[in-house]
């Protein structure tokens, strides 16, 4: 098979995912702040489908921005109300109308969502008070993630791609938002892990995956380093963790 690279959607040609992908329009405008390391590992994170499936969002990549030009044009435009997905005690729940069309006064939202692991994250944002200083928003997620790729580190871990759809349905049902193709996230999702477990059982796919794949069900829970390695969008707050 080509080894070429779609610089769309970053998979190998052969295996392009462009097709499949509707940008789907929105009026909230979402921007995604890619981790460099996220970027390294395209075949497994799930942000820059996610960006390729709704027409009102970026993407861009760094771990601080406050310096980041077009990030900063986006927080000061006062068009629009700029938000942090990110959990904590003062967080607005989208799932409890912590948010409504009154708070916007007319503007449109923008959701600024961390592309990362959780340790990546905390320092995306401590490189970042600009990002620091924006208010806050949560989700009560409707489901368990249903990653099987990646082992959750901790139950209420959403891949970045899950944690759109759960947003989405949040603002639809806030009546911030409409949410005009709820299974193509989902579709995506489920086609893009369908493919690494074949993968992991076929050696002719081997080259595309960076290792086999074992079943969640056999494989025991992750802890320490390689558990914060993994990416996924928190939904409760971290525990403390003055490592980083
Ligand atoms: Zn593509």
């Amino acid at each position: 098979m080509s080894r070429e690279t779609c610089y769309r959607c970053f998979w190998p040609k052969t295996l392009c995912w462009c097709p499949s992908i509707s940008p789907m329009a929105t009026r909230t405008r979402f921007v995604f702040l890619m981790h460099p390391k996220e970027y390294k590992q395209e075949k497994a994170a799930t942000g820059r489908l996610t960006h390729l499936c709704l027409a009102n969002s970026e993407l861009h990549m760094g771990i601080g921005f406050d310096e980041h030009e077009a990030v900063q044009a986006l927080i000061h435009d006062p068009r629009y109300f700029p938000v942090l997905l990110y959990p904590g005690p003062d967080a607005r729940n989208l799932s409890a109308g912590g948010l409504t069309a009154a708070d916007l006064g007319g503007r449109t939202l923008l959701v600024f969502l961390l592309d990362s692991t959780w340790s990546g994250a905390r320092k995306m944002l401590r490189l970042s008070p600009s990002l620091q200083r924006l208010p806050r928003v949560m989700f009560i997620s409707s489901s368990p993630s249903r990653y099987v790729i990646k082992q959750q580190p901790q139950e209420g871990c959403l891949s970045t791609l899950e944690a759109t759809h759960e947003m989405l349905r949040a603002l639809e049902q806030s009546g911030l938002d409409q949410y005009p193709l709820p299974d193509q996230l989902l579709g995506l999702f489920q086609r893009m892990q369908d493919f690494q477990l074949r993968c992991a059982a076929d050696p002719a796919l081997a080259g595309y995956c960076r290792k086999a794949y074992t079943p969640a069900a056999v494989r025991v829970p992750t802890i320490g380093p390689a558990s914060r390695r993994r990416r996924y969008v928190p939904l409760a707050p971290p525990r403390t963790d003055t490592s980083s």
